[in-house]
């Protein structure tokens, strides 16, 4: 997932949620906020912004309704702390005035550095709760207070002569004087009636005395709520003789009771209290239902034993520190019920206050969302990983090379400056198209290994691509000690690799440089990438050092790269044309263009010196083009001098052409123009075939609409016999360093082999380079069955082609 993504799935959930959530800034200014936080401070999400905690207009008030001053907000102490403040009870006010209870979470919130960046505020609305429950506590303290004030009314009750005395006081509270219990009764609530008559019987039979709460219509027609106390006074052997009580007038305080317990049974929060000794004071209809007991049977029970599994649970803890007088919140897994269930419990005056709801739904779905955060932040990670790392080796990658290199160099210290080797491994191409690119992929894992094996852990390894690596040496103290590394990586290669039951001997060459004054990463890789050229030109398997030598070469590349394309472009660039003849007859069969470039100062650059720098380049894509082109224009007049009308006119093609899609049909069409496809060849050479994937393919195109096929300086270029007997070859070129040492003695079984060779896949075999007459005595013995050299004929312009053939 891509960070905006994630941005965007973070906002989404936050501005869906039912708490208000606001976003502060490190200043503690509100910067962002949800509808819910809107509503619930009713102001706008606009006028929100801006907004902090010194804001008058909060009026904010703490639990214990005093004065909250802006420095305690929760917001404003998560940001003094830098940490997490959770469960703060506090109040605010609307802009109407109104008077809003909140608990209060304030998260810091940080950059990946790690930095203090703000802090966001989530926060729930408990205004009903809190409402309710300071209700039910100004009910009961009033139910204290009037039952420790003295304003009640007494009365006695003589059980022999059923003779009722009271006081005043209870005449003011029943309106008048009541003149037996028999009377008294009559005023009970039918409701209310057996309860009480119960309780007078169970007086009588000498059972403890009683306090009973009932309604009564007394005799001013009034609806009341009164409390009856009772005790004996006066005993008759085993049976009370006298009883005498107080009556309290509790209408007033039932009714506020009753209004809290209302309020409390329509909350949609399961809510009970319980004293200090455990015991069930009040529950509420929605806690009866979550809790799946009535009322009666939890009120006075203690929770421990109606509820003994959650002994020792989260719940345990978590209650006896709001039993301790802390606000807590938590969310826990209930057994008994199967049910997770959030919670929030505070200390009030006589025990504990606790809400709670059944959030197993809730969670089953928050989990779900969890997970699928989770494995988006794994996924994330792993693209971050990909990003900057090469998924073959898991080593860093081109890039994260880069970013190195940038940062060591702004980093620059005085104990030194980074220094790279770029590691380039030999063979390697040759081993991956023989062997197939599995093989390939599990010698550059290893090679991987070696490399990190070698190198001290502050080094930086990196795969660039292909067989190419790369080492960071950072603050690298001397050109000797990045030599030194060098030393140790290249002994890293002296092993060869095994891949299943084969050996590969897979050496590598590295280039050193170290970072000159106002290099950037770039210039550093490409310099040490100069100097593993320069390595690789002096043979492999050995270290090379950027220095003057190699910057010169590098300049002077540069300028003639600029020269050639200059060349190109005012088509300067010439085509000699060397003749080849066949051995048998003697008669010119063919003719090999050859690219000159006409130099100011050299006379001729020598094509060994530019066709290198035109690969490297792309240039020799226009090139080729060029060559082909004039091939075409001289064909008949190269014919003609050789007085061989069917002579080939062969062309050389390097990797790079056969790489580009258009090659074969550019070949093709220009062959059609000939009076026979066979006039034309294209020569590539042995180590192309080699290590040019698609090669085989696009010389089958082109052999299959009739052009010819030359291997060029064969015996170079380790193809196998397989890929060779694959390709549709007209003639193999024995490569000039066998003609070289061939005399009468020596030399001839491997050029003897050679021919062979050609002759076993149906190709003819040329003999180039021939300089002696010994030479082309012992190739023509050996039965080969063209020839060209100097000694036959010099490349030469198309006006100078002779007409010489063998004598
Ligand atoms: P090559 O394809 O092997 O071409 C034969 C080279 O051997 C030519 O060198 C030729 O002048 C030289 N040669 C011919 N007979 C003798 C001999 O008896 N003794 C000696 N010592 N050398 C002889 P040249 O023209 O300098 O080209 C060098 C290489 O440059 C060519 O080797 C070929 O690989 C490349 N090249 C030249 N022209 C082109 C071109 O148009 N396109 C591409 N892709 N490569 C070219
Ligand atoms: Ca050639
Ligand atoms: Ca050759």
């Amino acid at each position: 997932m891509q960070r905006a993504d994630e941005k965007d799935l973070f906002r989404s959930c936050i501005m869906a949620m039912g708490s208000g959530v606001l976003i502060q800034d490190a200043d503690g200014a509100i910067v962002d906020s949800n509808e819910a936080a809107a509503s619930l401070l009713g102001i706008s999400r606009h006028d929100l912004v801006g907004l902090t905690a010194v804001h008058p207009g909060w009026a904010a008030l703490r639990d214990d309704h005093s004065d909250l001053p802006a420095e305690e907000f929760p917001s404003s102490v998560a940001l003094d702390t830098g940490a997490p403040v959770r469960g703060v009870v506090m109040a605010a006010h609307t802009p109407a005035g109104e008077r809003r209870w909140f608990v209060v979470d304030a998260l810091p919130l940080r950059d990946r550095s790690g930095a203090l960046q703000g802090v966001a505020t989530l926060f729930d609305d408990i205004t009903a709760q809190r409402l309710a429950e300071e209700e039910l506590a100004l009910a009961q303290t009033r139910l204290r207070q009037t039952r420790e004030a003295a304003a009640v009314g007494l009365w006695e009750w003589d059980l022999r002569t059923d003779e009722l005395w009271h006081d005043e006081g209870v005449t003011a509270i029943v309106g008048g004087r009541v003149e037996s219990i028999a009377h008294w009764l009559t005023l009970v609530h039918p409701g209310d009636r057996p309860r009480m008559e119960k309780e007078v019987e169970a007086v009588l039979s000498g059972q403890h005395t009683q306090e009973v709460h009932y309604r009564a219509r007394v005799l001013d027609g009034t609806e009341r709520v009164l409390l009856q106390r009772a005790v004996v006074v006066e005993w008759e052997g085993e049976r009370p003789a006298r009883l005498a009580g107080t009556t309290v007038d509790s209408t007033a305080l039932v009714r506020a009771t009753e209004r809290a317990e209302h309020l409390l049974d329509c909350m949609t929060d399961a809510y009970f209290v319980v004293s200090p000794q455990w015991q069930f004071e009040y529950v509420n209809r929605e806690a009866e239902r979550v809790l799946a007991r009535t009322r009666s049977e939890m009120v006075g029970s203690s929770i421990w034993e109606l509820f003994a599994d959650a002994q020792g649970t989260e719940f345990q803890r978590q209650y006896e520190r709001a039993m301790a007088g802390v606000t807590v919140e938590f969310e826990a897994y209930y057994v008994g019920l199967d049910c997770w269930f959030e919670v929030r419990a505070h200390p009030v005056s006589d025990g504990i206050a606790v809400y709670f709801r059944d959030v197993t739904e809730r969670r089953a779905s928050a989990l779900e969302r969890e997970r699928l955060l989770l494995s988006a932040e794994v996924a994330k990670r792993e693209l971050a990983h990909a990003a900057t790392h090469d998924g073959l080796t898991g080593l860093p990658n081109r890039s994260a090379a880069t970013e190195w290199l940038g940062a060591e160099l702004a980093d620059a210290s005085d104990s030194g400056d980074p220094a790279v080797l770029f590691i380039d491994l030999d063979r390697f191409k040759l081993v991956n198209d023989a062997h197939g690119h599995a093989e390939g992929d599990l010698i550059l894992i290893e090679a991987g290994r070696r490399l990190s094996r070698s190198v001290p852990p502050e080094v930086m390894i990196a795969r660039l691509g292909g067989d190419e690596f790369v080492v960071g040496i950072p603050r690298c103290r001397s050109l000797q000690h990045a030599r030194g590394l060098a030393e140790e990586l290249l002994k890293a290669f002296q092993e060869p690799f095994a891949v299943g039951d084969r050996r590969f001997v897979v050496t590598a060459t590295i280039g050193i440089a170290l970072a000159a004054p106002g290099a950037t990463s770039l210039t550093l890789l490409s310099d040490a990438d100069a100097a593993l050229y320069r390595a690789k030109d002096q043979g492999r398997n050995r270290y090379g050092v950027f220095d003057d030598e190699v910057r010169d070469r590098m300049v002077a590349r540069l300028h003639m790269e600029a020269d050639l394309r200059e060349v190109l472009d005012r088509r300067e660039l010439l085509a000699y044309y060397q003749p080849v003849f066949s051995a048998a007859t003697g008669e010119a069969v063919g003719a090999e263009a050859l690219a000159r470039w006409p130099h100011p100062e050299l006379g001729f650059m020598p094509p060994d010196r530019f066709i290198p720098v035109a690969e490297e380049t792309g240039l020799i894509i226009p090139l080729g083009e060029t060559m082909l082109d004039h091939a075409m224009r001289d064909h008949d007049e190269v014919r003609e001098r050789l007085g061989a009308d069917g002579a080939t006119l062969w062309v050389n093609v390097s990797a790079r052409q056969l790489d580009d899609p258009a090659f074969a049909s550019r070949v093709l069409a220009r062959a059609a123009t000939l009076s026979h496809p066979g006039l034309l060849g294209i020569e590539i050479t042995e180590r192309v075939l080699a290590s040019t994937p698609g090669a085989a393919d696009v010389l089958a195109q082109i052999a299959a609409a009739g052009v010819r096929i030359a291997i060029d300086d064969f015996g170079t270029g380790y193809s196998s016999f397989a890929r060779l007997a694959r390709c549709p070859v007209d003639t193999i070129k024995i490569d000039r360093s066998f003609i070289e040492p061939l005399t009468a003695t020596s030399g001839q079984p491997l050029v003897a082999a050679i021919i062979e060779l050609a002759h076993a896949i149906g190709a003819d075999a040329c003999g180039e380079g021939v300089e002696t007459s010994e030479q082309l005595d012992v190739l023509v013995d050996l039965g080969v069955d063209t020839v060209s050299g100097y000694l036959l004929a010099r490349p030469a312009p198309l006006d100078q082609i002779g007409r010489s053939a063998l004598g």
